[in-house]
């Protein structure tokens, strides 16, 4: 980044010494399990201290001035779900530095294979896993949670119960009694809920990435510089001024797809409020006109990465499958399709996330919608922190 700005230079190695410092204060408070004298925190913590309420648009600001360069040090906001001016620093730098530092990385055997290791384990522990299995109510008495009732009628019980469902439907749908909630859901209301997305998933039947000569995994093409207008593109599900995400799983290993062919995805996050009109007659699969819909926004996707990164792209296609927020809800439930669950702002994230405890005696949170917040590297976390947090209810 110096050699291409090298106006800049100071900035850039202050913002990264920064970055590097908030990483190292983080971990020492974290180390420090509550024990902190207040009084010097300032001086123990000074990263911390002076970037803890910033949304990463002001921990960029002291150091870099030219809106190209923040726009390149923020391309990565799409896996966050905000822009700069809304997005809590902590979650842009330090996955950033973790990215920077020790790479990405993707499951051989695809996402697929961590939900069959979590069985492997549940079961060799002795527990159950039932596929196909909605629970419809959690079933609460005298303020506590006892039990579950699945959409097949079968009651369990259980002396905790920890729903990894959002959030919104675990206490709008699935616990019945909400009197006892009312401080609690006006806290939920004034959380904001992160973007939902569309994909475009492609099987080629030819090598096109090869012959083209495409070498990276994953391409993000803009049309410009600025996070916020990408982001506003986004929300309002403006497919054609906004850009694409090109996900080419045959360069992440080998053997990917099958001999001579491609695997491809195209992303752009999106708001639900586009599908909003189609969400009634899609639950009653009345799908005509969404159906038509979703196949043009895919042609555009499509479009756009013929152009701009895989020319013949449209003539090699075998497999089209095409993915809307009402899909993501269809097959996770997440409200409004929502990907990342709350957004992480400032309001919403680091200690002021929801926590795993609930107003419900025994019955906890864990996932994307509580702490420490979405994608699978934070996620896996939340069920130890769940677990963290039941283990010292019991003690
Ligand atoms: C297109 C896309 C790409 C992504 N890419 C990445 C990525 O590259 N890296 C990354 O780290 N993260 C990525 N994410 C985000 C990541 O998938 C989520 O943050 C993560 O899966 C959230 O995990 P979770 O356990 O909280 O919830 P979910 O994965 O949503 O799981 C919740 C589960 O609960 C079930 N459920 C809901 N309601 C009920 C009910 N009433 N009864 C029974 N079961 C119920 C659902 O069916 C679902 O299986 C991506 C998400 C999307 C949509």
């Amino acid at each position: 980044m110096i050699k291409h700005f090298p106006g800049e230079k100071e900035g850039i190695i202050g913002l990264f010494e920064d970055i590097k410092g908030l990483g190292r204060d983080i971990r020492k408070y974290s180390e420090a399990g509550g024990k902190v004298d207040m009084s010097r925190f300032p001086q123990d913590f000074p990263v911390l201290f002076k970037t803890y309420s910033k949304t990463w648009g002001g921990f960029l600001d002291p150091w870099i001035k030219d809106p190209k360069l923040k726009g390149i040090i923020s391309a990565l906001w799409g896996y966050f779900g905000l822009p700069p001016s809304k997005l809590s620093c902590f979650y842009y730098a330090i996955p950033l530095m973790g990215y920077l530092s020790e790479g990405g990385y993707y499951p051989k055997g695809r996402s697929q294979a961590i939900s069959q290791a979590f069985v492997k384990i549940i079961k060799a522990k002795g527990g159950q896993v039932e596929l196909s299995t909605p629970v419809e109510k959690i079933l609460v008495k005298d303020g506590a949670a006892y039990g579950v009732v699945t959409g097949k009628g079968r009651k369990i019980t259980g002396r905790v119960i920890v729903s990894n469902a959002n959030a919104h439907d675990t206490f709008y749908s699935l616990v019945e009694d909400r009197t006892a909630l009312k401080d609690y859901l006006a806290r939920l209301e004034k959380y904001s809920i992160s973007l939902s997305s569309f994909q475009v998933f492609l099987g080629l039947k030819k090598d096109l990435v090869k012959s083209v000569g495409l070498k990276d995994s994953e391409v993000f093409f803009e049309p410009g510089y600025d996070p916020e207008a990408g982001y506003a593109h986004a929300l309002a599900a403006d497919v054609e001024n906004g850009g694409v995400g090109l996900t080419v799983y045959d360069n992440i290993y080998e053997g990917y797809s099958p001999k001579g062919k491609n695997t491809l995805n195209l992303l752009v996050l999106q708001g639900y409020d586009h599908w909003k009109k189609y969400e009634e007659d899609y639950r009653k699969g009345n799908k005509a006109e969404y159906k038509k819909e979703k196949e043009r926004m895919a042609d555009i996707l499509i479009e756009k990465a013929e152009k701009a990164l895989l020319p013949g792209l449209r003539e090699a296609i075998e497999v089209k499958e095409i993915g809307t927020p009402l899909t993501n809800w269809r097959y996770t439930r997440n409200y409004r399709g929502a990907i990342y669950g709350w957004d992480q702002t400032l309001d919403n994230s680091g200690p002021s996330r929801l926590p795993h405890k609930t107003p419900i005696k025994n019955l906890f949170l864990s996932g994307a919608w509580t702490s420490p917040g979405h994608g699978y590297g934070a996620v896996i976390p939340s069920g130890l922190e769940c677990f963290a947090a039941i283990m010292k209810e019991w003690a």
